[in-house]
C-alpha cells in the first residue's frame, strides 16, 4: 500500500462508494478505507433504493454518471413508481433490490475501477495541521497521507441505538459506533447534531399467512429502453432462425444471447442460450449482411401487457417504427381471440395498421 494518495475516502456506504468511484474516474490516486468489506453498500434497513424523496436524488446521481441506479437496475427484484395518484412532482421511483447481489455488485464495480484501492480497517483519527487535514492514521500503517479526505461514515460517528428501553453504542445492529473521530472533529470546531432513523420490526415469514396478502405487483420502469443489435446466422425457409442479440453493447447493464426460433409468424417456439460478450463478437461476425440495429422502448397496456416499439436506427430501415404485442395465453386459440378483442377495442389511438402476418415487417426481411 503506498504513503500517499489524491483523495482518500472513509466509509464504504451508498454515499463513500459513489465519492471513490467519481473521484477515481476523474484521475485521482484513491484510497477507499472502510470497516468491513463485507458490508459495502449495505442496506440498512429496507432493501430498497429511492423511494419519496431519494429516487429524485438517485436519478441526479445517474445523469452526473454515478451508479447507484445502474446497480440497482441489476440488482431490482420488484419495482414502483411510488405516488402515482398525486401529481408528477410527487411521482418516485423506488426498487427492491437483492440485498447481497446489491453489496457484491457495488464491490465488482470498485475493485474493477482504475485508480481506486479498497482497505479493510476502522479510522478512529484524522491526521490534522494546522487545522488542515493532511491525511488518515491506520492502525497498521502508520501515517497515510492524502490531499482531501472526505468522510462518510453515515450512522456511526456517535450512533446510538434504542430498542424498546434500552440503548447503546452502536453503527448499525451488531457493528460498533466510532466516538474518537466525532470527539476529534469536536475538537476542530465541527459542531455535531444527532439525526434520527427508524427501522421496521423484522417479521418470520413463516409466522405470516401469504394466502391472504395480496401481490403488489410491478411497474414497468418509465422511459426504459433497450439498444438491441440483432444478427441472423442462419435464416429458413419454414420462418425458423437462428440469431444472436446483444442489449446494450459493451455497456454495464449489457446482456447477450442466442436465440433459435421455429415455426409460423404468430406464434413460435424459442430457445435462448446466454452468451458472454466475447462469444455474442464471434458470432456477430457471422450475420454481415443480416443485421438490424434498433431501440426498444416498453409501454405499458391494459392487463399488463407490454409494448414493445421499435425505432431502427441504420440501413434502409432508419427511422421506421414497429410496435410489437404480446398474448401470452396458454393456447393460441385464446391467444388469437385476445389479440382480436385488442385490435378491435382497446388499441391505443397511436398504433398504425396491423402488419402481423405481412412477411414484409418480420425482422429477417428487414435485415441489412
Ligand atoms: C437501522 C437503520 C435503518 C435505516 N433505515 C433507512 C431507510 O429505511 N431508508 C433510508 O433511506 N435510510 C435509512 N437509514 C439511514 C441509512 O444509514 C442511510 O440511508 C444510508 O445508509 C446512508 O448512506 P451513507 O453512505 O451515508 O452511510 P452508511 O451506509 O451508513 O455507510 C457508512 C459506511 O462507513 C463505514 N465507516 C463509518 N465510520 C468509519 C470509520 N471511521 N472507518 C472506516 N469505515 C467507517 C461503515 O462501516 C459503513 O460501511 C437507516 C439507518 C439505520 C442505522
Amino acid at each position: 500500500m503506498d504513503k500517499r494518495y489524491d483523495v482518500i475516502v472513509i466509509g464504504a456506504g451508498h454515499a463513500g462508494c459513489e465519492a471513490a468511484v467519481a473521484s477515481a474516474r476523474l484521475g485521482a490516486r484513491t484510497l477507499l478505507v472502510t470497516s468491513d468489506i463485507t458490508k459495502i453498500a449495505q442496506m440498512s434497513c429496507n432493501p430498497s433504493i429511492g423511494g419519496v424523496g431519494k429516487g429524485q436524488i438517485v436519478r441526479e446521481l445517474d445523469a452526473l454518471g454515478g451508479y447507484t441506479a445502474k446497480i440497482a437496475d441489476a440488482t431490482t427484484i420488484q419495482y414502483r413508481m411510488l405516488n402515482r395518484s398525486k401529481g408528477p412532482a410527487m411521482h418516485s421511483p423506488r426498487a427492491q433490490c437483492d440485498r447481497e447481489l446489491y453489496t457484491l455488485e457495488w464491490r465488482r464495480v470498485i475493485e474493477n475501477t482504475e485508480n481506486l484501492e479498497l482497505w479493510q480497517e476502522t479510522i478512529e483519527e484524522l491526521v490534522i495541521e494546522n487545522g488542515e487535514c493532511k491525511g488518515i492514521a491506520s492502525r497498521y500503517e502508520g501515517v497515510i497521507k492524502s490531499q482531501s479526505v472526505i468522510l462518510t461514515a453515515g450512522t456511526f460517528l456517535r450512533g446510538k441505538i434504542h430498542i424498546g428501553m434500552q440503548s447503546w453504542e452502536g453503527g448499525r445492529i451488531d457493528e460498533i459506533a466510532v466516538p474518537r473521530l466525532s470527539e476529534q472533529l469536536e475538537a476542530h470546531g465541527i459542531p455535531r447534531i444527532r439525526f434520527k432513523t427508524g427501522t421496521s420490526a423484522r417479521i418470520d415469514i413463516r409466522s405470516i399467512d401469504l394466502e391472504k396478502l395480496e401481490a403488489a405487483g410491478i411497474d414497468l420502469k418509465e422511459h426504459q429502453y433497450n439498444k438491441i443489435r440483432q444478427g441472423y446466422m442462419y435464416i429458413l425457409d419454414d420462418g425458423g432462425e437462428t440469431r444472436v442479440r446483444s442489449y446494450n453493447y459493451g455497456t454495464d447493464s449489457a446482456r447477450y444471447e442466442l436465440t433459435k426460433k421455429s415455426g409460423g409468424l404468430t406464434a413460435r417456439k424459442e430457445d435462448i442460450m446466454e452468451l458472454t460478450k466475447e462469444e455474442f463478437d464471434a458470432f456477430w461476425e457471422q450475420t454481415a449482411g443480416r443485421r438490424i440495429e434498433k431501440t426498444r422502448y416498453y409501454i405499458e397496456l391494459e392487463e399488463g401487457r407490454v409494448a414493445e416499439l421499435d425505432i431502427y436506427e441504420t440501413g434502409r430501415l432508419e427511422g421506421r417504427a414497429t410496435v410489437e404485442v404480446e398474448f401470452l395465453e396458454q393456447r393460441l386459440a385464446d391467444a388469437e381471440t385476445k389479440a382480436r378483442d385488442f385490435a378491435k377495442n382497446k388499441k391505443p389511438e397511436w398504433i398504425g395498421e396491423e402488419v402481423t402476418e405481412d412477411p414484409t415487417y418480420k425482422n429477417q426481411a428487414l435485415a441489412s
